[in-house]
This record gives C-alpha cells, structure tokens and sequence, in this order.
C-alpha cells in the first residue's frame, strides 16, 4: 500500500515535529489536536525550524512554503482523519487518551488504514485490542527533536502484521529516517535502557551525591553524552519521564524502576521542564540561557 495522506493527532512537542517531516517529503499531512492553542504554538514551531533551515541553506524558500502548503489543521476529528492512509498518534502520554483515541480512529477512518502511535512506552498490544484491525496497528516512536533525529523505533504488537511493518519500515526511508524494528515490552529498548539511567541521576540529585550542573557535567564529559540526563529529562517533560517510569515499574514487576519521589514531586508541582518553563533549569530567560533551578545537598 501507498501512503500519501498522513494524519497526525497531537501538535504538542512531537506532533509538530512529525507533522513537519512528513510534509517536508512531500506527504499530505493533516494535523489535529483538541486545543487551538497547541495547533497555533505547533505551527509557529514548524515555520520557525523551516525558517533556521533556510538560513542555514540547508533548504529552499520555495521547499520551505511547499511544507506549509503541504499541512492542513483541525480541531474536530473525523475531517482530519477520513482521507487518512495513515495515522500518527502523538497526544499526551496517557492511556485512557489512547485507548479512547483508537476506538474513535477505528470507526473513522477507512479499513486500509494503519493506525500507529508514537507513544514511549503504553503497551502497542493493548492499544491495538482498543480497535478491530489489531492487524495494522504499530509502534512509530520517533525522537526527540523529530525533523533532527534519524531513528525512528519501529515496536511490532503482538497481532501486528508483516505487510503492516514492511510498509511502515518502506515509508519511514522516505523520510530520511532509519527504521529499526522491536517487540512489545515494556519501555521497548530506547526507554527501556534510557529512562534507567535519567531516574538515577534523579535520585542522584535527591540523595546529595551531586549537583544538577556536576552530574549532568560527569555524564556529558565522561560519557560523551551531548546532553546530560538532568537536561534531557527538562527536554522530554518530566511528566513523560515519570508516566515511562510508571509503566515500566507496572509492567516489568520490579523495584528498581521505582520513580524518583523528586521527579513524582516535580510533575505535581507543574515543574515539567523546558516545555513549562522550569524543571531542574529555569528556563525563563530562553533555552540558551538556561539556569539550574534546584540546589540539593
Ligand atoms: P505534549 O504534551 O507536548 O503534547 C501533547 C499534545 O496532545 C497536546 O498538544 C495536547 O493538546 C494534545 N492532546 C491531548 N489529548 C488529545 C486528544 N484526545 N486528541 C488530540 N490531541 C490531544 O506531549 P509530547 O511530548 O509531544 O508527547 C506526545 C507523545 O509522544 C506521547 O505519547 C509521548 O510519550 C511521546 N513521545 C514523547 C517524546 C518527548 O521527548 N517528549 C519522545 C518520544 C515520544
């Protein structure tokens, strides 16, 4: 099957992101959310990348507007979805969103169409079991910043079908994009290995090992991490560290996933990182100039 019009639900951090790459490589992308707010912050965020492309000549003026001219937007969902060969789900991080979500998608889009999820960690299986084409409902789960990183984790449900994933790992080298395929765990492999280590430095930071600038320091100089773990987490949201936590200390029966009662803490207190403005940086006075926003000792 072909793909060429791809719906996108959620224009939130990934949302726009996904939505940018596909209409950059020419698919006809419809982007819904429920909040107006979100389309409108979603769209500045895609012009604006396009704009540093641009700059950087890494793209045309010309590429630039057909990207535009290639995503349509809408706060209701069946317009969004009716054409749909394909849709990527990336609204918040939360089950029951999902799971209503998909039943919907079942009923409104046409029989051909794969229904996938970016989501980090919420089980695809159970996802899937939401709609009656269990068959064609797959893991897209692309990172952080989408029109920047390569990988797209490619998580296989336990009903999900062989021309279903052929057609996904087909398309996503068309967007530039490496595919590479895993099964149905808890966390999959990226956060499974990944969300470990950022609760750690969390506890770290909690116990008074470390400061937040010394422990992200040690991990970037010692590891040749671009990023520490205390700045990646302000980077992905807190609230989607601690809800990837939840899951894999749920699903995989073990203590040593137990959240941080610092990052639990953070989440309540709406200190979600660079998205709300403050996590362990303040961030305040823009991302470049960011400053630690929590002493422990
Ligand atoms: P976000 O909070 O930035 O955006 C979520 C968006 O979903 C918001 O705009 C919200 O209005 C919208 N939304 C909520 N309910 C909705 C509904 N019923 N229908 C349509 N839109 C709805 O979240 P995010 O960081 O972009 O995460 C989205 C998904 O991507 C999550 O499943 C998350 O686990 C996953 N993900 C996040 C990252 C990351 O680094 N943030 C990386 C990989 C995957």
């Amino acid at each position: 099957m072909e793909v060429k019009n791809v719906t996108v639900i959620g224009a939130g951090t990934m949302g726009n992101g996904i939505a940018h790459v596909f209409a950059q490589n020419g698919f006809s992308v419809s982007l819904f959310d429920i909040s107006e707010k979100s389309i409108e912050k979603g769209l500045a965020t895609i012009a604006k990348n396009l704009d540093r492309m641009v700059a950087k000549e890494r793209i045309s003026e010309a590429n630039k507007n057909n990207t535009l001219a290639n995503i349509s937007t809408h706060t209701s969902l069946e317009p969004a979805v009716t054409n749909a060969d394909l849709v990527v789900e990336a609204a918040s991080e939360n089950l029951d969103i999902k799971l209503g979500l998909f039943k919907q998608l079942d009923e409104l889009t046409q029989p051909h169409c794969i229904l996938s999820t970016n989501t980090s960690s919420i089980s695809i299986t159970k996802i899937a079991a939401a709609t009656k084409r269990a068959d064609k409902v797959i893991g897209m789960h692309f990172m952080n910043p989408v029109p920047i990183m390569k990988l797209i984790e490619i998580i296989r449900g336990y009903s999900t079908s062989n021309q279903t994933t052929n057609t996904i790992v087909e398309m996503s080298k068309k967007l530039g994009k490496v595919p590479v395929e895993c099964n149905d765990y808890p966390g999959f492999v990226a956060n499974r290995i990944l969300m470990p280590m950022i609760n750690e430095a969390i506890i770290s930071l909690h116990e008074g090992v470390a400061g937040v600038t010394e422990i992200d320091t040690i991990m970037k100089l010692g590891m040749a991490h671009p990023m520490g773990p205390l700045q990646l987490a302000d980077f992905i949201g807190l609230d989607v560290c601690l809800s990837i936590l939840r899951v894999l200390h749920d699903g995989l029966g073990n203590p040593k996933y137990a959240p941080c009662p610092l990052l639990v803490n953070m989440v309540m207190a709406g200190k979600l990182g660079a998205k709300s403005g403050e996590g362990f940086y303040d961030y305040s006075a823009g991302m470049k100039e960011a400053k630690v926003s929590i002493q422990f000792s």
